[in-house]
């Protein structure tokens, strides 16, 4: 079960990423998967390398839309275990539609955002996690607009497992990819990933001093949603760890009407010439 191949990851020395692909890695293993029961499906982005980075199968697919090619994987081959990931320009700008709609619609699928607060392909522009003020080349002056809240949309939204991490807590992080890869809907991870090149204000020791382990506060308990956004919002969204998990909520494929036992991708669908042919004539 070894989930590393041999290309080397092309990533600036010091990226929180490599620690996001090791803790896939940790985890798949961990969980008992081969490698080929395991999709990783990417956007794009420094982050959406990742998916060819993992001996598994993999998916490079387009900006903002890993999750409707990895729900689609899921569809079609129940068997997998599928986890889609991005960065946060990725996941909360361009895909942020397809964000909601896919946990609305609880689909047994993992999904990993490698959180920098910033667009590190592009050379360092503002992203939609960069804070109030935030000066990069696109914003000169100061960002003058509101980071997105990723956890507290979540929640409204209606996940059913909400979690964060921050990337140097590898130990942390590969438990709560675990934990999402065995949660029986949708499960979304935000992780803290910093940028060495281009964010020098959420570095290492930024998020160090900043975030808070909700181990660490009393009596914090997962099950409870109106405490995890309150607990959200009294910590600005700094915080790591399970933060929400639902496992009464049904998923989407225990709820599909006629969801085949056999995945479709396994299926003998009989399908024959003629049937193409008539399909072809349909739309002509
Ligand atoms: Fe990582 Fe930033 Fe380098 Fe991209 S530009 S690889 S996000 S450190």
């Amino acid at each position: 079960k070894d989930f590393r191949n041999n290309v080397k990851p092309n990533w600036c020395p010091g990226c929180g990423d490599f620690s996001v692909q090791a803790a896939i890695q940790r985890a798949s293993a961990n969980v008992g998967l081969e490698p080929e029961e395991l999709a990783v499906v990417s956007g794009i982005g420094c982050s959406g390398r990742i998916s060819g980075y993992i001996n598994s199968y993999g998916f490079h697919g387009i900006h903002g839309r890993s999750l409707p090619i990895a729900q689609g994987v899921k569809m079609a081959n129940k068997d997998l275990t599928v986890i889609a990931s991005g960065g946060d320009g990725d996941g909360f700008a361009i895909g942020m539609g397809h964000t909601i709609h896919a946990i609305r619609r609880n689909i047994n699928v993992t999904y990993i955002v490698m959180d920098n607060q910033i667009y590190g392909l592009t050379k360092g522009q503002t992203s939609p996690r960069s804070s109030t003020g935030f000066k990069t080349k696109s914003t000169p002056e100061g960002s003058i607009e509101q980071a997105i809240s990723p956890m507290e949309m979540a929640l409204t939204a209606g996940a059913t497992f909400v979690a964060q991490s921050f990337s140097t807590d590898l130990k942390d992080l590969t438990a709560l990819i675990e934990q999402g890869i065995q949660h029986d809907g949708f499960s979304l991870i935000n992780v803290f990933s910093p940028c060495v090149t281009y964010n020098k204000i959420n570095t290492y020791d930024w998020f160090k001093a900043n975030l808070t382990k909700l181990k660490d506060i009393e009596g914090y308990d997962s099950s409870n949603r109106e405490q995890a956004m309150q607990t959200l919002m009294k910590h600005e969204g700094l915080v790591t760890g399970l933060i929400y998990q639902d496992t009464e909520r049904k998923s989407y494929q225990e709820m599909l009407h006629g969801y085949s036992e056999t995945p479709l991708a396994k299926a003998d669908l009989n399908l024959d010439q003629a049937y193409f042919d008539k399909l072809v004539e349909e739309f002509m």
